[in-house]
């Protein structure tokens, strides 16, 4: 990973607050800590891959629970949507941005 790569992701983690309908969901730097640490937990359980991507796109949420903290992504929030290829066999994976930047980081470290 290149140092620019990497501060963007550092900054995406460090987005202060996320705001949505249901009200503000605060996200600290303990959260970060939270999430990287189950980012860790599910690439060591294969849960999460460490596999490059092949396609991955944004759109609008809808509902469906992001691979990382398993909170439902909200049509209020923009989804990532990963394909990746293990054992030649497409997966998909969806992420909320802030839970991509900590997968992304945390599988970097692994390589
Ligand atoms: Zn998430």
């Amino acid at each position: 990973m290149d140092r620019c790569s990497a501060s963007s992701l550092l900054a995406a983690i460090a987005r202060p607050a996320v705001r949505n309908e249901t009200g503000t969901i605060r996200v600290s730097l303990d959260d970060g800590q939270t999430l990287r640490a189950k980012a860790r937990e599910k690439l060591e359980s294969g849960t999460l891959p460490v596999d490059d991507h092949v396609r991955v796109w944004g759109g609008r949420g809808a509902n469906q629970p992001c691979a990382l903290c398993d909170i439902p992504i909200s049509p209020d929030d923009i989804e990532y949507e990963l394909e990746l290829r293990r054992r030649s066999e497409l997966h998909t994976y969806r992420f909320h941005r802030r839970c991509l930047a900590i997968w992304e980081l945390e599988r970097g470290r692994r390589q």
